[in-house]
């Protein structure tokens, strides 16, 4: 039997066949919609198959994308890779479509609660630890987002009694109109995806919308170490629980004497020690404390808690382990794809490290990153289209023993030549991949098979 729902016998264009925009096409074609799938790439810039797709009955528009597109349709689907500020978005609106994400699409059509997890970095690792967590209750989860699944598939299938938890990038909450999660989470806010939201404020606005519709029964959890992140609650509706790694709260969760204590309704419960927590560095930390917040307010149990952060391993491409050659150890960290996040991977040892970063520049301040280079950094390799910005950046601080190369070859077997134990290998880029991969997936995959092929 179809689900009824309001997007029954409505005409809907999806803008963007990626997989997101893809999925949730299927689904409101399922649901029983008019759907037609619009893309500004020609089909012969097309890796996928849309044979399937079509003899489902949805149409498809690659190529010339113009306002004909608009005639008669009820609802715009907007994909996360999409900017709303293109001229066909402001045409809708102007028109009265209504604009949406799949995340509001995903809202929509979820029976269960929706837990959502943002901030510049930490949500796939937090939102997957989540989701490991509140597996334990034995209810139904669903973990979507960014995340392999689209989230629509996963609101669809998740019963009433379980919980859709899902990453959100501020991309998806562009488009956001009832959004309302029961358990919104902020980890953090850094300059990035500039390029995009155009300035912090508006970057910032945007991952607000998460929270802005909740009410006195949802619940807010933000990082009181992060001054713009603690200053939401402000503006909060819901309940806030600050989680902290550097002070001790009133109340909230946080780590006293090297425990993680969570300090909540009157009373106090030990977690587990810092040096317990499976997954390395202290940003991963924040991430265990942001997800012990939500699976104590969800009511699972503390010894449930504890297991999952002593042998959660992490999500490829972060921090990942590859291999340990002629003593010395091999980490894909190909996620990083700003400073922040591989200040977090040099945070994560305590030195002689070779590194290994460049890529598609994103134009991001490097002192900071530099400076730390510096000092924990023995040897770094530099390659991709942001090489010569990184090197000048790199010797304006004095890091030492910098080294160009033009392939991912060169940098693997250079960084193998090199390294001796106890030094660590990093591939940690600090840049986006697009310059000689599709993706960072990609990227640290084809890393991960050239530290194989050393062994
Ligand atoms: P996201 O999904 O937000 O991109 P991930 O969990 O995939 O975040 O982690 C991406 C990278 O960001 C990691 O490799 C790590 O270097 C860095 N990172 C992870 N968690 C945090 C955090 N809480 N604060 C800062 N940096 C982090």
């Amino acid at each position: 039997m179809i689900r009824q729902t309001e997007f029954a016998n409505k005409k809907i264009v999806v803008l963007g066949a990626g997989i997101s925009g893809i999925s949730v096409a299927r689904i409101l074609q399922q649901l029983g919609a008019s759907v037609v799938v619009s893309d500004a790439k020609p089909i012969e810039q097309f890796e996928q198959d849309f044979t399937e797709l079509q003899a489902s009955g949805v149409g498809l528009a690659l190529g010339n994308q113009n306002e004909e597109l608009l005639e008669g349709i009820d609802y715009l689907v907007v994909s996360p890779g999409i900017s709303i500020y293109i001229p066909l978005v402001s045409a809708a609106r102007k028109r009265g479509i209504s604009v949406i994400s799949e995340v509001e699409v995903a809202y929509r059509l979820s029976e269960a609660p929706m837990i959502a997890i943002t901030g510049t970095n930490g949500k796939t690792t937090t939102t997957t630890m989540v989701g490991e967590m509140l597996k334990t209750t034995g209810r139904q989860i669903g973990v979507g987002g960014n995340i392999g699944a689209a989230l629509s598939e996963q609101a669809l299938e998740v019963k009433s009694d379980g919980f859709v938890v899902a990453e959100i990038s501020s991309f998806q909450l562009e488009g956001v109109t009832r959004f309302r999660p029961r358990i919104a989470v902020i980890l953090n806010l850094t300059p990035d995806h500039l390029d995009r939201h155009r300035t912090m404020e508006v970057y910032q606005q945007m991952k607000e919308q998460v929270f802005s519709r909740q009410q006195a029964s949802d619940y807010l959890v933000l990082n009181y170490d992060d001054i713009a992140v603690r200053g939401m609650a402000k503006r909060a509706s819901g309940k806030v629980v600050y989680f902290s790694r550097q002070q001790l709260l009133d109340e909230g969760i946080y780590v006293e004497n090297g425990k993680i204590r969570l300090n909540l309704d009157g009373k106090k419960t030990d977690i587990c020690a810092v040096n317990d927590i499976k997954i390395k560095g202290g940003h991963n930390v924040e991430n265990a404390l942001a997800a012990c917040a939500v699976a104590y307010i969800v009511g699972v149990r503390p010894d449930a808690i504890t297991e999952v952060l002593k042998t959660f391993s992490g999500v490829e491409h972060r921090m990942e382990p590859v291999a340990e050659i002629a003593g010395v150890e091999y980490y894909n960290d190909s996620k990083a794809t700003n400073p922040e996040s591989s200040i977090k991977a040099l945070e994560a040892f305590e030195g002689r490290i070779i590194l290994i970063a460049g890529g598609r520049d994103k134009n991001t301040d490097l002192t900071e990153f530099m400076k730390l280079a510096k000092e924990r950094v023995d040897h770094m390799i530099l390659l991709g289209e942001a090489k010569q910005r990184f090197v000048e950046a790199a010797a304006q601080q004095g890091v030492k023993n910098i080294h160009k190369v033009a392939t991912f070859g060169e940098a693997v077997t250079l960084a193998h030549k090199l390294a001796q134990p106890p030094q660590v290998v990093v591939l940690s880029p600090a840049c986006a991949s697009y310059d000689m991969f599709n993706n960072y997936e990609e990227r640290g995959k084809a890393f991960k098979n050239l530290v194989c092929r050393l062994g």
